[in-house]
């Protein structure tokens, strides 16, 4: 198993920027399709990795495919993941959510939620996401301090000018 992780590592960093179907990679490798499945979520905790609709580098076709995150503009897939929550406040996604979402490998996504788990700026719940509606781990953002205070201090004058 450990050398199934080595070899999908090892071929997706050679590849650079291409993106391969499960088909393909499963072929190259030969591993079961559910071979693939596991070494990508493996691999994806390890290294930035990309999935997402597209073109198979080998045959071409147009299914889910996966490859190396090409780190540029877009920033580490931490990074990616706290702008998402933060764009939704008070709505929840699920791992797989936020791996569609952003494009993301799921084991990349993974890692990045269990980097972010000590931040202020995001709460980790067990309720339904608001993505797909299952219940199940999720992950939130949490406005931070100043702005939260900022909203009480609004909402108290507020009640104060219409208690008047
Ligand atoms: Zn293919
Ligand atoms: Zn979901």
């Amino acid at each position: 198993m450990g050398s199934d992780v080595d070899n999908m590592m090892t071929f997706l960093r050679q590849h650079g920027n291409q993106r391969f179907c499960s088909t393909c990679l499963a072929f190259e490798l030969t591993l079961s399709f559910q071979g693939v499945d596991s070494a990508l979520a493996t691999v994806g905790q390890q290294a930035a990795l990309t999935e997402s609709r597209g073109h198979c580098a080998i045959c071409g076709r147009r299914a889910l495919v996966t490859g190396c995150e090409s780190n540029g503009n877009n920033g580490s897939p931490e990074e990616r993941v706290l702008r998402l929550v933060l764009d939704h406040v008070g709505r929840f996604f699920c791992h797989a959510c936020v791996a569609r979402r952003l494009e993301l490998n799921i084991g990349t996504v993974q890692k990045a939620v269990w980097g972010l788990r000590a931040s202020s700026e995001v709460r980790i719940d067990d309720t339904a996401c608001s993505g797909c509606g299952r219940s199940q781990f999720v992950l939130g953002g949490v406005l931070p301090q100043d702005v939260r205070k900022a909203i009480v201090t609004v909402l108290l004058t507020v009640a104060n000018v219409l208690r008047r």
